[in-house]
């Protein structure tokens, strides 16, 4: 880092505080994003800093210094998409080729690693992390790759953070977990000995639903230059407009997801009490099973959380047709708040027997809370729960 000041500092300083007043040109308060493609060499082999953005450009270097602080790695990877920096987790498997993977991780991860292991270049083993015995069967051989997710999505299980990290290690895994549902403001995998972490900064870390992007943060130099190397080979690097608004946004994380979370809790406790809600799942409730295990690895429980609908997919299709404010769709981290049917939109893909397994029924909604007033997001979920079976 090059300000020493900022070494001592709280994280949500250095989020704020990296990459102000670091313009050499005109002292512009805000450092300014560089859209060049390519860049002067000074004269015969005297290349500058920067010579073409696939492989480097300054506005990315800025967004890509923040998240590996927030995150506490030595640097990160600034791709695409988070799909795009998950991908780069097995370009370079030391070893072997297995990679042991949460059975219920993201849809898009699963389609992404079933391809790649269809091509041959990865063995692949699903496992359900919150079944000891089967992680420790999982793990029982040498392994390449542990992918962890924590919390689940859309049912909120968490696991072990510290405990499944060591096992990882044991049997010689890199232990990866991605941690979007979070964000860094709320939990630090890192800290419990993770060798990476990844974000789909799409989400939280961008907090606005206008850029897609994506993180892979190293905890060593030599695995920032591979992978910063295989993301210019593949040419995912984020694109420098992009980069700028994930830094925008990114500079106001703390302060999203406090407020997010506030209401988030009063959200759940509202939903708890509710006679048409069967279930609530949010780990900031005294009742999810681990609300303990949340305070001691995360700073708080986020502003994600599924509930049952008691009336079934009927009693959906009724709070679909009259809910205000909330915007059916997919995705989450924004401003605005967003609620989804996961058996018929994120997990669409998922068969019937799989939505069974995992326990996605067709009466379970998914909320991601934004910054509306959490008064008027309980109004509209009230007006619309009084209006259906
Ligand atoms: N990981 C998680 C937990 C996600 O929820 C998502 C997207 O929803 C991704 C990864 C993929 O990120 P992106 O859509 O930026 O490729």
């Amino acid at each position: 880092m090059s300000k020493n000041y900022l070494k001592n500092a709280k994280l949500g300083t250095k989020v704020i505080n990296i990459g102000i007043d670091s313009d050499p040109a005109h002292g512009a308060v805000m450092p300014p994003i560089y859209l060049t493609t390519n860049y002067t060499f000074e004269g015969f082999g005297k290349k500058r800093s920067y010579d073409y953005a696939r492989s480097g450009n300054p506005t990315r270097e800025i967004i890509a210094e923040v998240i590996a602080e927030l995150e506490g790695g030595v640097g990160a990877v600034m791709v695409a998409s988070g799909l795009a920096a998950l991908d780069l987790l097995w370009q370079d498997l030391p070893g072997n080729k297995r990679v042991v993977v949460p059975h219920d991780c993201y849809g898009g991860t699963q389609r992404l690693l079933n391809a790649r292991a269809k091509q041959g270049l990865i063995d692949l083993v699903y496992v359900d992390q919150g079944d000891d015995a089967a992680i420790e069967a999982a793990l029982s051989e040498p392994t390449a790759l542990l992918l962890l997710e924590t919390p689940s999505n859309p049912l909120m299980r968490l696991i072990d953070l510290e405990k499944l990290i060591a096992l990882g290690h044991k049997c010689g895994a890199k232990v990866a977990v991605d941690n979007t549902f979070l964000s860094p403001a709320l939990q630090n995998p890192i800290k419990f000995g993770a060798d990476f972490v990844v974000h789909s900064t799409t989400k939280y870390i961008n907090g606005h639903s206008d850029v897609i992007g994506g993180a892979l943060v190293c905890t060593t130099p030599e695995d920032v230059t591979t992978y910063r190397w295989w993301a210019n080979c593949v040419g995912a690097t984020a694109a420098p407009f992009d980069s700028y608004m994930t830094l925008r946004g990114v500079r106001t994380l703390f302060v999203r997801i406090r407020q997010q979370q506030q209401s988030a809790q009063a959200i759940a406790e509202y939903l708890a009490g509710h006679a048409k809600v069967k279930a609530v799942h949010y780990p900031g409730l005294p009742s999810h099973p681990q609300h303990e295990l949340s305070k001691k690895q995360q700073a708080g429980p986020g502003a994600m959380m599924s509930f049952e609908l008691a009336g079934g997919v009927e009693a959906v299709k009724q709070l679909f047709d009259v809910i205000e404010l909330f915007s059916l769709a997919e995705s989450l981290g924004g401003i605005e708040s967003l609620i989804v049917h996961p058996a018929s939109m994120t997990h669409a893909a998922m068969s019937p027997a799989a939505l069974a397994t995992a326990g996605i029924t067709d009466g379970l909604l998914r909320l991601s809370i934004g910054l509306e007033d959490s008064e008027d997001l309980i109004a509209a979920l009230d007006r619309g729960l009084a209006q259906i079976a």
